[in-house]
């Protein structure tokens, strides 16, 4: 196994393509935005940069590891090669669905196709190739160089023999994969969301502001981060689509999204990618202001 297609090349692309170039694989990065495909260069040297000046890679392990990365537009060129096709595009049914079938078309007739989704079916993506058994889910964690879990999903008709490939191979670079079955939210999101989403109910409620919520629960919990700081990190619009996922899987009302949540989606407060969600972002500033809004 040696070549890897990781298409679609925004956070979590540009992050896949960073780590399998680091441990030797070669990478074709495709997407079908060009300037999407300039800036996760960018962003890989940069991140490379940054693992020179720590230390942990010398600069010529990063020439070589970029040297390994190259860009394609054309999904048909860019995964003709692949042993291994890591989807990380846009979190959307439609088009995950209409990619796996022209993944199934253009890439080898042996070739691994893998999602990186935060929570659609990999039961249902693989029902419309002709390898359900070869399709699975590769979730890994943002920032991908720093996060050690990979969440493997193992598809209704995903077979043991590709799963065990795809865990040696996170294993491979240096992530701890772990194993688990193909119902809504598999388990990092299922218990992840229900708990930023309950965070939002208690602002929502007047139970306490954001900045006490999040203290609560980073000197309370000892969580690196508050679920409210959290969730617009994520992106908020991801974690309401993730929320409507549980709610239609389970059909259980406790998985209702906050309305705050729905609102604040709906109105362009998305987090961190739009300059506001819970707290305010500035370019180039490290501060965390609490958004007024809110008050
Ligand atoms: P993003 O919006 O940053 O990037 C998506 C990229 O996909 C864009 O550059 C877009 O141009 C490209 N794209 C869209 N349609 C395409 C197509 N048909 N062919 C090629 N490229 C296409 O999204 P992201 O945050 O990187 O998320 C990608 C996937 O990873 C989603 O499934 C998401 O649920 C999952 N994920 C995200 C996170 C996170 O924290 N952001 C964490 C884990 C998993």
């Amino acid at each position: 196994m040696n070549n890897i297609s990781v298409i679609g090349s925004g956070t979590m692309g540009n992050g896949i393509a960073h780590v399998f170039a680091q441990y030797g694989y070669k990478v074709s990065l495709i997407d079908i935005n060009q300037p999407a495909l300039d800036k996760a260069l960018a962003t890989i040297s940069k991140n490379f940069d940054r693992q020179v000046a720590k230390g942990s890679l010398t600069e010529e392990e990063k020439k070589a590891s970029l040297g390994r990365i190259q860009p394609f537009t054309s999904l048909k060129e860019g995964v003709q090669q692949a042993d291994l096709v890591i989807e990380a595009a846009t979190e959307n049914l439609q088009v995950k669905l209409d990619l796996f079938r022209q993944l199934d078309e253009f890439s080898p007739e042996n070739a691994i196709l893998a999602s990186n989704t935060s929570s659609i079916s990999i039961t249902k993506i693989g029902s419309v190739t002709k390898r359900p058994d070869k399709v699975i889910g590769m979730h890994f964690m943002n920032p991908v160089p720093v996060m050690k879990l990979v969440e493997v999903i193992k598809g209704y008709a995903t077979s043991q023999e590709i799963t065990d490939t795809v865990m040696e191979i996170s294993s491979k670079l240096g992530k701890t994969p772990v194993e688990v079955n193909d119902y809504p939210g598999f388990v990092a999101n299922r218990i992840l969301m229900p708990m930023i989403n309950e965070a939002i109910y208690t602002l929502f409620e007047g139970v306490a502001g954001i900045e006490e919520i999040d203290t609560v629960m980073k000197l309370g919990m000892a969580h690196p981060m508050g679920p409210l700081q959290l969730a617009d990190f994520i992106g908020l619009d991801v974690c309401l689509s993730i929320l409507r996922v549980l709610h239609d899987g389970f059909g259980n009302p406790k998985y209702a999204p906050c309305p705050l949540l729905v609102n604040m989606v709906e109105a362009g407060y998305k987090g961190v990618k739009t300059g506001e969600g819970f707290y305010e972002y500035t370019p180039g500033s490290k501060d965390l202001k609490v958004s007024r809004r809110f008050h």
